[in-house]
């Protein structure tokens, strides 16, 4: 493999699995309606938007996670979480209603990624690559936190997130001025029922599969660690028994593509032990520390 392949995403290969350590970073809860986790398959666009928007029924607090990967290669972020400035009136558009009225986000200064980095001791510059899983608004929040970091995001969400202006839970204009992800390269080979991969490691145990559905490009990023594999799962579910139960989201654009990714994801758990790590369920951390796997462990 040359070198100009190895540079690609920062990683050469896929297969391994290496000693690694996550990290749940939670940026603050969001407390959204029971409509935008769980949403009728068969309904129209529309309809499931408004079914989000006038759904009294919360779910109760649920977390805003960014994770931390510790590998021999470095550290590696996954999304960046939510911003003080969510409280700001003028932050977020305000004639989206899904926006302004949709999902009661808090986010305390100290709850910033940066902020929780470096009470771990972590500098922004000690951090060696920021993958996004998409660029909804409170998976970009934390942005401003990487200002001189290597950041990777699907060309396809990044394509979709500019062209819909705010239309689609993206917010191009809070971004920093300076973001210019790298997009993703698919060069790695197809890993179970996924088509392809992105390797981010030069072991090839940490890569990204496309996950699409929640958004257009949405992405998932595996970490095979010596005895387990974790799945940073972004917004692939909401929780890991609506994704057992072939529940879609509210937000989801497509959702036979958001069906088709989650039984994806099922399927790869059957082969190897899975541990689902979804940004928004708050059984993550639990499951995180307790190892608990998708499907129970052969012995
Ligand atoms: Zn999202």
């Amino acid at each position: 493999m040359d070198t100009f392949h190895l540079e690609k995403n920062g990683g050469g290969a896929v297969g391994a699995r290496s000693k690694l350590k996550i990290t749940v970073i939670q940026t603050g809860t969001g407390n959204p309606p029971v409509r935008l986790i769980a949403s009728p398959q068969n309904i129209g666009t529309l309809h499931r938007r408004l079914g989000v928007i006038f759904c009294r029924e919360r779910t109760g607090p649920h977390p805003i996670n960014a994770y931390l990967i510790e590998h021999p290669d470095g550290l590696i972020v996954v999304d960046t979480g939510d911003t003080a400035r969510k409280s700001d009136r003028d932050y977020m558009p305000r004639l989206n209603p899904g926006f302004s009225r949709g999902i009661d986000i808090r986010v305390a200064p100290e709850e910033e990624i940066g902020s929780q980095l470096n009470a771990m001791g972590i500098r922004s510059s000690d951090v060696r690559l920021v993958v996004m899983t998409h660029l909804h608004h409170d998976h970009t929040g934390g942005l401003n936190h990487f200002p001189h970091n290597r950041i990777l995001a699907s060309g396809e969400n990044l394509r979709f997130a500019k062209r819909m202006r705010g239309l689609a839970g993206a917010v191009p204009r809070n971004w920093p001025r300076w973001f210019d992800p790298e997009p993703l390269e698919f060069f790695g080979p197809a890993v179970g029922p996924f088509a392809r991969s992105a390797p981010l490691t030069r072991d090839g145990s940490i890569f990204a599969v496309e996950a699409p559905g929640h958004i257009t490009g949405h992405v998932v990023i595996v970490a095979r660690s010596e005895d387990l594999t974790y799945v940073l799962a972004g917004d692939l579910t909401y929780r890991q028994y609506l994704l057992m139960d072939d529940v879609v989201d509210g937000m989801t654009e497509n959702p036979a593509l958001s069906l088709a990714s989650q039984r994806a994801m099922k399927q790869f758990a059957q082969n190897e032990p899975t541990v689902l790590l979804p940004a928004h369920d708050p059984e993550a951390v639990s499951r995180l520390a307790d190892g608990l796997t998708m499907y129970p462990r052969s012995p």
